[in-house]
């Protein structure tokens, strides 16, 4: 079929119309929808409904199951308002079915309670539970029906994640005026026609207009799980389009030029002579990765992805090493000022030997010190400079630097990274990077989340670690782990005790943190403990982390806090509180502080019974294996890419419609078509990209 000439400015036209063009949206709406990045028509298409009522049939109450969602008809027959803890209207209603359903409601009005006159018919949705006195349905939505009001809903309808300040009918009218201004296909279509039909998947607008408006007739549960073909389509267009933007950014860096840190390695095999211990092979392996890499007159853009403990910091002070020989400085950034001081302590260790000199900048280096460490790094007399985000502040000059490192680069934002990166930034050449990240990435997901980087893996630990001994424990053996506890700090060991919970407000964990602080203090009276929570101030917080690791303190009674790259070889125990509720990837985290150093270390899982069965497998895949690529693959598996695939951990944002987990399968077509694009039609490729990721993209995580 011959291509179409035209179609492109008629849909930019079209989609590229701002919301304000719509009946009812004034600027005070526009705002509400332009603050989740809701700006125009295209934004709307693409705004899809997140679950389907499906009001195209009433089901007798009889045939109803609690835990699904039904839509019911019926004459009340009782109504009742009380009082228990709050106030609570039950409502009961009958049908022909002869069987009762309560509506329940915690919020009404008295209008509302006049509705429900007995004798009244009304038509409901909800999802039904089973309550003290047979099924019910908490706040359904419902109307009260004219006498002789019959009619049915056309078509399921659409649920849409919510917008603040704007009611969830108000929405759907909007969202079908936007539909309703939908192109004619060809016009709507990016992908080429031969593609398309290779595909074998609906067109754009079908794929739309389906996911919207579904017919009574379709595929609901197939709607429901994602994998409608209308969905296939979209999901496959989203992930193209985040696909392509990767490898824009990494074609666009691949054009700037870098420094050749092509030196004979003469301070790294000093380097590596001087450390206590050898490397192992699969830092050797990613060494010369990276070394190979700087070799080159372009960028390099590297992730080193390693296990917690698996010796990524030398691998990043190896390759600073390049880049110092050859006259050039390196910089080396890390998410907490506790990590950062971490790697400053090692990097002078190891490098102020050789006669390297290393500046610090963090937060807290403030006056003589910061001014003379930034001259130092101005003039280029430190060679290599380790900090937080301080790196990139204003009034941070660096002399040459040739080599962005940044560690645990998941907590950081790719804006941040390509911060530094701009930071040595000159005329003829860019730095360049490498990032390190303990969150290994199933190599699936990693194609495609990290299409703009190369990977190496460090997938050996340094020999000689005993596993962590891996326990789940009901919460009521509480008491057997304070005595568990004073052993090991009787043994001049260290113990982390972590507290978590449901309610995630930094405030509410800190106070559990605060009490389990005085109940283990009146305890173990004679242990010195110390407590970290988010909602201290940085200063005493890392005072407290100092002493931990200085071994002022036995124990440390802390939130998740500690998560990240702290290494206190003598901490021996971890007991992690209310571990049923955390996800596979942080578990792992958090128990890699422990086993850490010689002693044979041990991690107890604490949980609240009965456990639910993902939580169960969860728990016991923690007890199972100390592989950081098992655990990320069962995570995805478990839970799904969405967490997994944060928008701060690989600079991607959240996805519309796609799942990397349900939609695997379309990866290896994503990439072939992209490749595709790439060299026939590259400015399509940029279409498709800023029709995904722009505005509701970026604030779909948020
Ligand atoms: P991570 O990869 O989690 O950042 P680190 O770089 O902090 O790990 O290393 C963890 C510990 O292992 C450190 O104490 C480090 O000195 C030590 N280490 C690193 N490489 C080796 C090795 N090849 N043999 C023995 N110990 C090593
Ligand atoms: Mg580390």
């Amino acid at each position: 079929m011959p291509r179409v000439a035209r179609p492109a400015p008629a849909f930019a036209a079209v989609g590229d119309t701002p919301l304000a063009a719509l009946a009812g949206v004034g600027p005070r709406v526009a705002e509400k929808l332009a603050a989740r990045g809701l700006l125009t028509l295209q934004d709307l298409w693409l705004q899809l409904p997140r679950q389907y009522e499906d009001r195209t049939r009433i089901s007798p109450i009889r045939s109803l199951q609690p835990g699904a969602a039904a839509q019911v008809e019926g004459v009340v027959e009782a109504v009742e308002r009380g009082f228990r803890y709050r106030p609570v209207l039950r409502v009961a209603i009958s049908d022909e079915s002869r069987a009762t359903l309560v509506l329940r409601f915690f919020h009404f009005r008295a209008t509302q309670v006049a509705q429900f006159a007995p004798g009244v018919r009304v038509r409901c949705y909800g999802t039904l539970r089973a309550g003290q006195h047979g099924l019910e349905i908490v706040h359904p939505s419902y109307r009260v029906l004219d006498a002789d009001e019959h009619a049915l809903g056309e078509q399921l309808d659409p649920v849409y994640p919510a917008i603040e300040g704007l009611g969830p009918v108000s929405l759907r009218r909007l969202i079908a005026q936007a539909l309703d201004r939908l192109p004619e296909a060809e016009a709507l279509e990016l992908l080429p026609a031969p593609m398309r039909t290779s595909l074998a998947l609906p067109s754009l607008r079908e794929a739309l207009l389906t996911v919207h408006r579904p017919p009574r007739d379709a595929d609901v549960g197939a709607l429901l799980a994602g994998t409608h073909p209308a969905q296939q389509r979209l999901a496959l267009e989203e992930l193209l389009a985040h696909h392509l933007s990767l490898r824009r950014q990494r074609i666009a860096l691949q054009r700037d030029r870098a420094a050749m840190l092509a030196g004979p390695g003469v301070l790294a095999q000093r380097l590596r002579e001087a450390l206590p211990f050898a490397l192992t092979g699969a830092q050797q392996r990613v060494f010369a990765q990276v070394r190979a890499d700087l070799a080159k007159p372009m960028p390099m853009l590297r992730l080193v992805q390693g296990d917690v403990g698996s010796g990524k910091t030398v691998v990043a002070a190896l390759a600073a090493m390049l880049a110092v020989e050859c006259g050039r400085q390196a910089a080396l950034m890390a998410p907490t000022e506790l990590l950062a001081e971490q790697h400053l302590g090692n990097m002078r260790a190891w490098l102020e030997p050789l006669g390297v000199q290393v500046a610090w900048l963090a937060g807290k280096v403030t006056g003589k010190a910061r001014a003379s460490a930034l001259d130092a790094v101005a003039s280029g007399a430190a060679q290599v400079v380790v900090g937080t985000h301080a790196l990139m502040q204003e009034g941070v000059r660096f002399h040459d630097l040739a080599l962005a490192i940044v560690d645990e680069q998941h907590r950081f934002g790719v804006h941040q990274r390509l911060a530094l990166r701009d930071k040595g930034a000159r005329k003829d050449s860019v730095p360049h990077q490498l990032v390190m990240t303990a969150t290994p990435i199933p190599r699936t997901l990693a194609m495609t989340a990290y299409a703009d980087l190369d990977v190496s893996s460090i997938d050996e630990l340094p020999p000689g670690r005993t596993p962590v001994q891996t326990v789940a424990l009901s919460a009521e053996r509480r008491p057997e782990l304070v005595e568990r506890i004073r052993r090991a700090c009787a043994e001049g060991r260290q113990a982390y005790w972590v507290c978590t919970l449901i309610d995630d407000s930094d405030e509410v964990v800190a106070q559990a943190a605060q009490s389990t602080f005085e109940a283990l203090s009146a305890a173990l009276p004679e242990l010195r403990i110390g407590l970290v929570h988010g909602r201290m101030k940085p200063a005493p917080k890392q005072a407290t982390m100092r002493a931990f690791k200085d071994g002022a303190l036995d124990l440390l009674v802390a939130t998740t806090v500690i998560e990240v790259g702290v290494d206190v070889p003598n901490a021996s125990l971890m007991i992690i509180e209310n571990a049923e509720r955390l996800g596979l990837a942080q578990l792992h985290q958090l128990r890699g502080r422990v086993g850490r150093g010689q002693a044979a270390s041990s991690c107890v899982l604490l949980y609240q019974p009965p456990l639910s069965g993902l939580a169960r497998e969860r728990l016991e895949t923690m007890r199972q294996t100390h592989d950081g690529f098992v655990i990320a693959e069962k995570d995805l598996e478990l839970r799904g890419p969405g967490e997994l695939l944060g928008t701060r951990q690989t600079g991607l944002a959240a996805f519309r419609v796609a799942d990397l987990a349900r939609d695997a399968a379309l990866l290896p077509q994503v990439r072939a078509l992209a490749d595709q694009l790439l060299a026939q039609s590259p400015d399509l490729a940029d279409r498709i990209v800023a029709r995904w990721v722009g505005g509701a993209a970026q604030y779909a995580g948020a």
